[in-house]
């Protein structure tokens, strides 16, 4: 399956970067979650990065910080990318809804079909060559699909440009520790693939 393919190239305003891109997004009110949200979580890190790592929606830390992945579960997803030779500048880390849902609830369908053209224009912007698509969220709403986690994890992906590797979320690493190991296996797989992939665009 392609998975979603977001909107046609002639319909793409043209950001100079991703800062002019946050200017536009960061008052967006597409969506319910406008009226709720303290900070608009635009995501941070290298913006040439060859490696985004996309989370699902800002947590009530994020929500109030504006920043991706600082709560509980950005300090482990820290750790993780460490643990692989990745500082947390090193990559872009966003998610896949910019506002917090109230209480933490998943995110809706039409809150994603809201906010996914923001994360393609960032990608569009950042040209990564690999995502580490943290959780089933991530997974189904970015590969277009409904599989369960375990039938997602251990492989490379394909999704339109990017390869991508499939992990579990950190806060569900946090509720069952036993998940740590098979979170250990795909960030090495990861990780060689990526180096794979840069041994390739490094060859003179
Ligand atoms: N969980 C997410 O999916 N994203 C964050 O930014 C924080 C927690």
């Amino acid at each position: 399956m392609d998975g979603l393919l977001l909107e046609s190239d002639a319909l793409k305003p043209l950001y100079r970067d991703l800062e002019a891109l946050y200017e536009s997004a960061k008052t967006c009110t597409k969506c319910r979650l406008a009226s709720t949200r303290t900070n608009f979580v635009f995501g941070e890190g290298n913006p040439s990065a060859k490696l985004v790592v996309i989370g699902e929606a800002p947590g009530a830390d994020e929500d109030a910080q504006g920043r991706p992945f600082v709560g509980r579960s950005g300090q482990l997803l820290d750790k993780i990318l460490v643990a692989v030779g990745f500082r947390r500048e090193d990559v872009f880390i966003c998610n896949i809804l910019k506002c917090r849902p109230p209480q933490n609830r998943n995110p809706l369908q039409d809150e994603i079909a809201c906010c996914l053209p923001w994360l393609q224009r960032q990608l569009d912007l950042i040209e990564p060559r690999m995502l580490l698509l943290l959780g089933r969220v991530a997974a189904n709403t970015l590969l277009g699909n409904t599989l369960s986690l375990g039938a997602m994890r251990g492989k490379i992906l394909g999704w339109n440009r990017f390869e991508c590797v499939v992990t579990y979320h950190p806060a569900a690493l946090l509720r069952n520790p036993n998940w740590k190991r098979g979170c250990w296996e795909d960030v090495q797989l990861m990780r060689r693939h990526y180096d794979a992939l840069e041994g390739t665009l490094n060859q003179p």
